[in-house]
């Protein structure tokens, strides 16, 4: 059930390279390369599905589980005092992979975020590091 041409499902596959924080039998977690703040990671379900609208109710169940166990990772490791959970859903909601996902985003006292961010590539050895953290 996956889709050959989505990025999130040749991650799920280990055909492209990820930083893996977290997983279940459902569920996959792995770095953003382009965070939004220190420790951004994104949380999707193994089995393709495009968006809010498709995902099983089973795999939505896990996937916003594993949001909120890597949400308190996030508060206890990284120190950050507050989390944003995102989805969106179509491109009018800013949703550019088509591959269901819910960002998990570390918000620290006094940061810069203003949604919505504008997504700049981070840099691979921060992001390797804070991955370190979160496993
Ligand atoms: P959205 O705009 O909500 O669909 O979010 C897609 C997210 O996927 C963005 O924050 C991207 O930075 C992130 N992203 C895209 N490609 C990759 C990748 N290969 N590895 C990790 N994150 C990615
Ligand atoms: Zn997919």
């Amino acid at each position: 059930m996956s889709d050959q041409d989505c990025i999130f499902c040749q991650i799920v596959a280990g055909e492209l390279p990820s930083q893996r924080v977290d997983e279940d039998e459902r569920t996959l977690a792995f770095m953003d390369i382009s965070p939004a703040t220190r420790g951004h990671a994104l949380v999707v379900p193994r089995r393709h599905a495009r968006d809010l609208f498709e995902i099983s109710a089973e795999d939505l169940q896990a996937t916003v589980l594993a949001a909120q166990r890597l949400a308190r990772r996030v508060h206890e490791r990284l120190g950050a005092e507050g989390v944003n959970l995102l989805n969106s859903r179509g491109q009018v909601a800013w949703q550019t992979v088509f591959h269901f996902h819910v960002h998990v985003i570390p918000r620290y006292h006094n940061d810069p975020l203003r949604l919505p961010w504008t997504p700049a590539p981070g840099d691979p050895d921060e992001i390797a590091a804070t991955a370190d953290l979160l496993r």
